[in-house]
């Protein structure tokens, strides 16, 4: 909106307005916070900050309610009685970071892997994980493996950046926006100002998802597909784009590996990888000359098909001619797909031609000259108005990683990746895969006291980087990057606390939480890990996990069961960093950053997160943390975020940088970097050059401004690989053709899942079970107004969500003899919940859904002990398991990235008698927190 056009607003109520950043949900959005009398009186949108434009939700506005929680813990406290008894003592902060360096340092001398630091939904990774690296643990990760590991490492694996944080729709341009799986909850105010873009301008929206709510409500076209068959959908689509020669040529062989030489010679340890010459540079064979030349050479025609012989003899054949052999086959037939995917045939192929239409017959064009890395120049930016974008929907599946390749594989068949009207990326993305981090933790890796050699997560280039010993034993406690999960590039949350219960691959001594709900609604087997955290070793009477410290703003299900609890502030009451170096919130034509700063004091003995953090690793003496004799190298956050350096000149802010702060990306470091950004309204913005805004992943203007930036140090380019040749390595690890060989046990399903060419094969759990006995599906969605559990202690959001229904297609009720409100038993492999239903006529017909994360337990939250998220609400986790069935401890993940499955869950569902609530239910667990008023009132029972 541009500043001409704004509505005016009555006259503020508050003395003061102090902008900073929301954190009510991952989107980040610019708020102002109205302050009166030293109280917050209201928060709206800031409407000059880049990321909403001054739109604010729910969520956002109901911020006020989350900073006077009554939930709020208030002081540092020890366990005085069994876990879960909610028996604890207050003490003080010298007390609690003495006793949590005593424990950690014996930790660290006596063997780092023993601790294991989990985070959730924070917003301070890069800090976190570099904290972690300097202890020396290779066992840290945040909650991307239970969230949406899948897409992120199938887009930087395949185009180099992904959906949501990586990239958006150009929402000005595009004409068909095609939408999968995408919960209301996630990039929420942008998709909503997106949405609201494209049906003021006449485009079309498609929402494929097995639930009709939220965005897909607002749709075009609803497409109710089975859950876990998104990716038959869309190679069905890419058959019929095929077909047609609905594909752009030009850009394919331009831009993607399409024309590399793959070597055919089965049995050999090269078969499958690509032919490359002495510089290691892949190999296309030239059709004018006749001959194979390195990808990229000058005027060079390259081959999309045939069959070529190389000069050493061997044959090789172009990707593109694997590809189209592949998806033209009968079996992605849209009849061939349709009963199994829950779709009409002509809808699949509806959608196929209504993308190859837009596409191509109403492509747009942009008159502006560029570069590309090849070095040739282009008159005009060529735009494919087709536009997708993806999330947990289509993630949570064990075929998550595959499918998400696919539709990547889809966009970039029809050149609409980072084209005007199509999906863009948003820098520091497109970033190649080899440009991100190898995974750092191997066992010769480890030592007493000392750092990790490297940052925990990345991207193995093949079985060679896994972090295995020597008998493909895992190095890590939740098995990330190991055989059973090799690309786990987000790690494994969920396998943290069952993997050290059962000390497999070794047990640990400290488990260290930070807003990580893990005995609750972070967890596969709910009530199995609130056991595993209870349970005692019958030797010793020590707990199998020895330790829990838990760090929170909030009396969450998972503070009950800490040893240590070091309470921390609201998002309010620190500084906070919203970093280029985690995830980033820029756009498609700028580069943004933000911060959050202390709106408002404390009112209790509390302390930010962050800063603890750095007051632990100075105590311990960790490197990056202390100087040279010992002293702590930061005084707090604040301190860190402006100081620190990752290389000579880049920080976590890329904003007011150089000592007058006239740098931006690159500088020297700025002490008054945070006051620039305050009088900013809290954020930072650089405009990309028009040259350099579209063809990001080839476009040398974009490479040169991603360089001056501090992105990289030289030019990065992505070239899409279509062809995965990491994950053929994989396969012939599998075949024993290539060292090292996948243990014996492994090699059947990675030969199912580490297909080259993306692939769509049934979720792991329907395998394991006997489909007939659970015939229907169960997903969760979160709804818009709530964002993971910290929402249920909102007293205004409260109002919105109380309790949770299980919705129940029409035809599963008459089947079951179901009326609307009854109760029902809802079983799994696993087990058994008492729920109430909802008929409902919002779903795909063969899955039951439920809101995600409303129902709580007794005692946590200060939520009063009997309330409607207690008796009515409920979790389907506890029907999932965290283990696949068959026996084993293999996790019930993708067998690629080790993304938890919990959206493969099958039930069956029967009427029960007449209930008062809901079940399982568990014995009060509660935590000391502010005291809880009866009634909310302004001004009074608030100031506490
Ligand atoms: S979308 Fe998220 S970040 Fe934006 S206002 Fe709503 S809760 Fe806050």
């Amino acid at each position: 909106m541009s500043p001409d056009h704004r509505v005016e607003l009555s006259r503020p109520v508050s003395d003061e307005i102090r902008k900073t950043t929301c954190y009510m949900c991952a989107c980040r959005c610019g708020i102002d916070v109205h302050l009166k009398d030293g109280r917050i009186r209201y928060i709206e949108g800031n409407r000059d900050h880049p990321v909403n434009r001054g739109v604010l939700c729910a969520k956002g506005s109901a911020g006020i309610m989350q900073h006077y929680s009554p939930g709020r813990l208030r002081a540092p406290l020890k366990r005085v009685g069994p876990r879960g008894s909610g028996r604890f003592e207050e003490i003080s902060w010298e007390e609690a970071l003495e006793t949590a360096t005593a424990w950690l340092g014996d930790v660290r001398r006596n063997d780092p892997r023993q601790l294991g630091f989990f985070t959730g939904r924070d917003q301070s990774q890069s800090l976190t994980g570099f904290w972690a690296q300097q202890f020396g643990t290779p066992n840290w990760s945040a909650h991307g493996g239970f969230c949406s590991v899948n897409m992120a490492a199938a887009g930087i694996m395949t185009i180099g950046g992904s959906f949501w944080e990586f990239g958006a729709p150009d929402w000005d341009r595009t004409r068909l926006f095609v939408m999968f799986g995408v919960a209301e909850d996630h990039d929420s105010n942008p998709i909503k100002i997106g949405l609201s873009k494209l049906k003021a301008g006449g485009a079309r929206f498609v929402s494929v998802n097995p639930v009709r709510t939220g965005y897909s409500a607002i749709a075009d076209d609803w497409i109710g597909i089975r859950p876990g068959r998104d990716g038959l959908l869309v190679l069905a689509i890419v058959h019929e784009l095929l077909k047609a020669r609905r594909i752009d040529v030009g850009y394919l062989a331009r831009y993607s590996n399409a024309s590399w030489l793959v070597i055919d010679s089965p049995g050999s340890s090269d078969h499958g990888l690509f032919a490359r010459n002495g510089e290691g540079k892949p190999l296309v064979f030239e059709t004018v000359t006749e001959r194979s030349v390195p990808f990229g050479t000058r005027g060079a025609r390259a081959a999309l098909s045939g069959r070529f012989t190389l000069d050493d003899g061997r044959e090789a054949v172009p990707a593109f001619q694997l590809l189209a052999e592949k998806y033209l086959d009968p079996r992605y037939a849209p009849e061939a797909v349709a009963a199994e995917a829950g779709l009409p045939a002509e809808t699949i192929r509806g959608l196929a031609a209504e993308i190859g239409r837009v596409a191509f017959d109403e492509a747009i064009e942009i008159d502006q000259p560029w570069t590309d890395m090849h070095g040739e120049r282009h008159q005009s930016f060529i735009g494919r108005p087709v536009a997708f974008h993806a999330m947990r929907g289509i993630s949570a599946h064990s075929n998550g990683f595959q499918t998400a390749r696919a539709l990547h594989l889809l966009q970039v068949l029809i050149g609409a990746v980072d084209c005007p009207g199509g999906f863009r990326f948003e820098p520091p993305y497109p970033k190649p895969v080899e440009a991100h981090p190898r995974p750092h933790g191997k066992a010769e890796h480890f030592g007493s006291n000392q750092p990790l050699s490297g940052p925990h997560l990345g991207f193995p280039l093949g079985p060679e980087d896994l972090l295995v010993d020597a008998d493909g034993n895992p190095a890590r406690l939740d098995k990330a990057f190991s055989w059973d999960a090799p690309i786990a590039a987000h790690g494994l949350m969920h396998m943290a606390i069952p993997n050290a219960h059962a000390a497999d691959p070794y047990p640990i001594d400290t488990l260290f939480l930070y807003m990580a709900n893990m005995a609750w609604n972070s967890s596969m087997n709910t009530a199995g890990t609130i056991a595993m955290l209870e349970e005692k070793d019958e030797a010793t009477g020590e707990y199998r996990i020895p330790r829990i410290i838990v760090a929170d703003a909030y009396a969450s299900e998972t503070v009950a069961y800490a040893d240590l609890v070091l309470p921390d502030t609201t998002y309010l009451e620190r500084h906070d960093c919203i970093s280029l170096l985690d995830r980033p919130i820029s756009e498609p034509d700028a580069v943004n950053d933000a911060i959050r700063w202390p709106i408002l004091a404390p009112d209790r003995d509390v302390r930010p997160f962050q800063s603890v953090l750095l007051d632990l690793g100075a105590r311990l003496g960790l490197p990056g943390f202390v100087d040279g004799k010992g002293k702590p190298l930061y005084r707090d956050y604040a301190d860190y975020i402006i100081r620190h350096e990752r290389r000579p000149g880049i920080g976590p802010l890329v904003g007011f940088r150089g000592t007058d702060g006239s740098r931006a990306g690159r500088g020297a470091v700025n002490p008054d970097q945070l006051a620039r950004y305050v009088e900013n309204g809290s954020f930072f913005s650089a405009e990309i050059p028009e040259e350099a805004r579209f063809f990001k992943h080839a476009n040398a203007a974009y490479q040169d401004f991603a360089v001056r930036m501090g992105f990289f140090d030289k030019p990065q380019p992505v070239i899409f690989q279509l062809y995965s040749e990491i994950l053929q390595k994989f396969r012939l690890s599998a075949e024993g053709l290539r060292e090292p060989v996948a243990p014996e046990n492994y090699r059947p399903r990675i030969l199912a899942a580490f297909s080259p060419l993306p692939e769509w094969y049934a979720p792991l759990e329907e395998e394991g079970v006997a489909v007939g006995d659970y015939p229907l599906h169960a997903i969760t969605q979160r709804p818009m107004a709530m964002y993971h559990s910290w929402h249920s202690q909102n007293a205004w959001l409260r109002q919105i969500h109380t309790k949770n229904r299980l919705f129940v297609p029409d035809e599963v009720c008459a089947a079951a003899g179901l009326q609307d409100g009854d109760w029902a038993w809802l079983t799994s492999r696993h087990g058994r919940i008492r729920v109430r239903v909802a008929r409902s006529a919002s779903g795909n017909a063969q899955t039951l859904w439920t809101w995600n994360a409303i129902g709580k337990r007794s005692g946590a939250w200060a939520l009063a002990p009997r309330t409607p998220e207690t008796e009515e609400g409920f979790l389907l986790n506890h029907l999932i398991s965290e283990l696949l069935p068959g026996g084993g401890r293999r996790s019930n993940s993708d067998p690629v990235t080790g993304q938890a499955a919990w959206y493969d869950l099958r039930v069956r569902i029967e009427r029960a008698e007449p209930a008062e609530a809901s079940e399982p239910r568990f014995e009060p667990a509660p935590v000391p927190v502010s005291e809880v008023p009866r009634e909310l009132r302004y001004g009074q029972e608030w100031s506490r």
